[in-house]
């Protein structure tokens, strides 16, 4: 035997051979990507392996619905964790129908992730609120509670959950920040903020409809959009709103311009995306 016989031989046995082929080519192609991304931390998202089943089985955290995406040969659950999720072991409940009361439980554990504390100036009126804005901030946050309960069909198609960034710009690692305003601890920072020049348009990251708009006391002017399943996506501080309640948008389309209603430091982008009513790190839906 030549040594180039030689060659294709051990060339043909390890393409015969199922489990060296399939060695080969996973080191080949690089293996695909999935949105969002596993990251089972406070402020993240755990993927849940549900296994295979003839139907969609519906999954809970707690009493919340989940996202459950794929097909019948495996069914995962999206879980979106809330920052103020101690580490540790958690649990989901999972049912299929047809399956009387059968409840499954699925544990996962939730790593820790260390974020870091960021002081800020503000006006101090949006600090130590006056009774207006408090009774005002009570009855948004009742308002903005019923919005991100919103869990609607269609769902989203499991291979289009790559984001589009809101507007191009720098993006600051800033989700999750624990904040200090003008000296005062105040909830963790639950979106990323993108500097931008104001009036610069902000785009819809997924296509999906337009659950709410208004001008709130923190977010200033806010656009939600929902993407079917228990995924939002909030566009704060806007200096204008153009789409309107129940509006239908495609990836891409403008929803309004960057500005810095609300209580923001200067014009940005804040951009959230809630699943499962928390907020979670929206970087966690984008390619790069
Ligand atoms: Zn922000």
């Amino acid at each position: 035997m030549t040594r180039r016989s030689a060659l294709l031989a051990s060339l043909s046995v390890l393409s015969l051979h199922p489990l060296l082929a399939g060695a080969a080519t996973t080191t080949q192609v690089p293996s695909a990507e999935v949105w969002p991304r596993n990251s089972a931390v406070p402020g993240g998202i755990a993927r849940l392996d549900l296994g295979p089943g003839a139907t969609r089985p519906e999954a809970q955290l707690g009493d919340v619905p989940l996202l459950v995406l794929g097909d019948p040969k495996q069914w995962t659950a999206l879980v979106g964790i809330a920052l103020a999720t101690a580490p540790g072991s958690a649990s989901i409940s999972v049912q299929t129908r047809n399956d009387g009361e059968k409840k499954q439980r699925i544990a996962f554990t939730i790593a820790s992730k260390r974020y870091v504390t960021q002081k800020l100036t503000v006006a101090p009126g949006t600090v130590d609120l006056s009774n207006d804005n408090q009774e005002r901030y009570e009855r948004e946050r009742l308002h903005l509670a019923g919005v991100m309960a919103t869990f609607s069909e269609p769902l989203p198609a499991a291979d289009k959950l790559a984001m589009q960034v809101p507007v191009p710009g720098v993006r600051s690692s800033s989700f999750g920040l624990r904040r200090v305003f003008n000296g005062q601890a105040r909830s963790p920072h639950s979106g990323m903020d993108i500097a931008a020049a104001a009036g610069t348009p902000v785009k819809a990251p997924l296509p999906g409809r337009i659950i709410d708009t208004g001008n709130y006391f923190f977010n200033g002017n806010t656009v939600w959009v929902d993407h079917g399943g228990g995924l939002l996506s909030m566009v704060c501080h806007l200096s204008s709103i153009q789409v309107k309640l129940g509006d239908m948008v495609q990836k891409g389309d403008v929803l309004g311009a960057v500005g810095s209603t609300g209580r923001a430091t200067g014009p940005h982008l804040h951009w959230g995306v809630a699943l499962n009513r928390t907020m979670v790190d929206p970087a966690l839906f984008l390619a790069a």
